[in-house]
């Protein structure tokens, strides 16, 4: 077990960043990925796929709010949500706090992230892992997808890795057609789409790609520290008009009903209006709008 060394995140060949470790914790080479936790001098603990940083302790709500609150807010009347990936638990938290959903669905590919998420970052997930309303699948988002009834959800979350290796399929024509016959009529997906400034082409592509199953498309923001290149991007796809420009106060009505308003850290009403006014250099990958 490596004590006080350093851990260089391998994301990018030529830039990165790099934690003072002061304690591994599991390191596990899955059927899928290598896992790695170790206790950071500065994030509390970390949680590594393949070296490539997932989550930390320090600064997780900033992705995992923006990742659920907004779209759950955006169409306003979610009951069935469906979460693919996130086998750490904290969009599960998030979706389980919103008092209208029925039933939160997810599917995580990787098994041994769930077991280590709860022995370890036991404070993402929370209770969330035993809500009645949870139901937590090991499998393959795509084929879930696949064999999943018409208009079953109202939201669909994607929280995958980046699409190389197992989530590569979760970027594909096959899962976003799928994705559209499972929402209902006012339903809608998000998923991260990496850092524009350093992954322009993830966000450029799975654009496009959602376009060819959407009406709407966009994308918002969020600034994630621990995804280093500035904000990273959480793509948009939903099948009626104007649920990525739904006005400050019909949120604010939302959040408040949903008991959500004021128990959050990095998201609120203005907060999630403005993140979908995008910076040009972000804004020029998105398809034109109609
Ligand atoms: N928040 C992180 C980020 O953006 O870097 C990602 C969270 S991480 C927990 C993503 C999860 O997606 C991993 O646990 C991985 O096993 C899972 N995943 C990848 N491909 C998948 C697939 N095809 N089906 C279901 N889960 C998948």
């Amino acid at each position: 077990m490596a004590t006080d060394s350093w851990i260089n995140e391998t994301l990018y060949a030529e830039w990165g960043q790099r934690f003072l470790v002061k304690r591994e914790l599991a390191r596990v080479q899955s059927d899928f990925q290598d896992i790695a936790i170790f206790e950071s001098a500065s994030h509390g603990r970390v949680m590594l796929l393949d070296g490539v940083v997932q989550i930390t302790e320090g600064d997780e709500f900033v992705y995992q709010e923006m990742l659920t609150h907004v779209p759950l807010l955006a169409h306003g009347a979610a009951k069935n949500v469906l979460i693919i990936g996130a086998g750490d638990g904290g969009v599960l938290k998030r979706v389980l706090q919103h008092r209208g959903v029925a039933r939160a669905v997810m599917v995580e590919i990787d098994g041994e992230v769930i077991r280590l998420a709860k022995e370890f970052l036991p404070g993402i997930g929370g209770d969330a892992w035993n809500d009645p309303r949870a139901e937590v699948i090991v499998g393959d988002g795509i084929d879930y997808v696949k064999r999943a009834p018409d208009a079953a959800f109202d939201v669909i979350i994607v929280d995958s890795t980046d699409p190389i290796g197992v989530g590569e399929v979760l970027f594909t024509d096959e899962f976003y057609a799928n994705a559209a016959r499972i929402l209902s009529a006012g339903g809608l997906i998000v998923n991260q789409c990496g850092v524009p400034f350093m992954q322009a082409d993830e966000l450029r592509d799975t654009s496009l790609r959602r376009a060819r199953f959407f009406p709407h498309v966009g994308a918002y923001v969020a600034a994630v520290p621990t995804y280093v290149g500035g904000f990273m991007t959480l793509g948009f796809a939903a099948k009626a008009p104007g649920l990525d420009a739904v006005p400050v106060e019909t949120i604010r009505a939302r959040a408040e009903a949903a008991g959500i308003l004021g128990g959050t850290s990095y998201w609120t009403p203005e907060v999630h209006w403005s993140a979908f006014q995008l910076p040009p250099y972000i804004a020029k990958h998105l398809p034109a709008r109609g």
